[in-house]
């Protein structure tokens, strides 16, 4: 197979960490013969200086051209009091806009080696491997009416949270396809005793399960959803979710896994007629400006994602297997980066980027 993929470092520890992951996505490629096609675009704080744009027209072309893309993180100090149109965010969020990614996938999984970084007790942690399914482009983040409005008394605040069936069907269609390739369990968390936008969502959500006979559906409030993730993590598989309350369980989720620097995530949209998705793979931090240019960050976060892009954009379940088991081998040896606090002194960005390729 070829992958054709678009990197997009970006800006502050984006260039060093999406390195390891093209290190690590070529070494993964040639173990089990697969050629890779790169492309280097520009986004972010980096763009905005080369061309006065955070998203160049040449990098969203490249980006709807490419099979699948690679991003770092965007966002640099200087451009912090910037108005909203002229920040480096601007350009992820339009590219997101532009590929149409409508999920935003969340893998959370508890590393044996990484057991005592948890706030949780061991026993509790212990084997949590869920997928978080972030419906990403609707919901109350979007809906209007909204606003401030009205003075002294009289003042008052308006959010919307709308949803479409379509908008519900898909979603539910993706994680229930997801579940199709894991334990087979999908957890539905709402607010239906209280919203009506949760009561159609519980009411698609179930007619779609109906297309998938081999998946067990169950519903959970979100209060208890919230309250579960913690008192028993492993009850999860595929937790299916709008977008704000996605939003909050999948933070509270990363707790599970010990380091923010761990984190990858995928946000999917169609399907090509390939059956592949269209696909922005990231990890879930950002620039990191404090430690950027010091070879210090972690790059497993960044790693991680590239195994989310060879499961979901390229269906190449046993490579993604193959990268996540050499993530797992590089904790377990104890050389890591200094966010997870190893025992002896830290390894650099590039050592653990190299360790993957060797446990490869
Ligand atoms: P951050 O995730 O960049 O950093 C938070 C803390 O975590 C810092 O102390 C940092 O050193 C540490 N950290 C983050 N990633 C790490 C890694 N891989 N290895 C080791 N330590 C790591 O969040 P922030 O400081 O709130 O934001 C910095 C900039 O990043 C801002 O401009 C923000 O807008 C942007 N940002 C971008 C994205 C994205 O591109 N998707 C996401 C979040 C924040």
């Amino acid at each position: 197979m070829n992958l054709n993929v678009l990197i997009l470092p970006g800006d502050g520890i984006g260039p060093e960490v999406t390195a390891e992951a093209v290190r690590v996505l070529r070494a993964v490629a040639a173990k089990f013969g697969h050629t890779v096609t790169l492309h280097e675009g520009l986004l972010g704080g980096v763009a905005i200086h080369r061309t006065g744009s955070p998203l160049p027209e040449e990098t969203l072309q490249m980006a709807l051209n490419a099979d699948a893309t690679l991003m770092g993180a965007v966002g640099l100090p200087e451009f912090d009091s910037a108005p909203p149109d002229q920040r480096p965010e601007k350009g992820l969020l339009g590219l997101r806009k532009a590929l149409g990614v409508f999920a935003n996938l969340r893998p959370v999984k508890a590393f044996a080696a990484l057991l005592d970084s948890s706030p949780l007790k061991n026993h509790l942690v212990e084997g949590t491997d869920m997928i978080i399914v972030r419906e990403l482009t609707g919901g109350i983040y979007y809906g209007t009416p909204r606003g401030i409005s009205g003075v002294g008394a009289e003042e008052r605040a308006v959010n919307t949270m709308v949803y479409t069936r379509p908008e519900i069907e898909r979603i539910a269609r993706m994680a229930f396809h997801l579940a199709r390739g894991r334990r087979r369990k999908v957890t539905s968390v709402d607010k239906s005793n209280v919203l009506e936008n949760s009561q159609l969502w519980r009411r698609v959500v179930t007619e779609a399960a109906r297309e998938f006979p081999d998946v067990e559906l169950d519903h959970l409030l979100v209060d208890n959803c919230a309250m579960q993730l913690v008192l028993n993590p492993r009850r999860f598989d595929v937790v299916l979710t709008e977008n704000m309350f996605g939003d909050i369980l999948s933070d509270e989720g990363a707790v599970l896994a010990g380091s923010i620097g761990m984190l990858p995530s995928a946000s999917i949209g169609d399907r090509r007629p390939s059956g592949a998705w269209v696909g922005l793979y990231e990890p879930v931090h950002g620039s990191a400006p404090d430690i950027a240019g010091q070879n210090k960050a972690n790059p497993l976060g960044a790693i991680g994602s590239v195994a989310a892009m060879l499961e979901y954009s390229f269906g190449l379940k046993e490579e993604a297997a193959a990268v996540n088991r050499a993530i797992e081998a590089v904790l377990a040896s104890g050389k890591v980066t200094a966010d997870l606090k190893p025992p002896g002194p830290p390894a650099t960005t590039s050592e653990v980027g190299q360790a993957v390729c060797d446990a490869l």
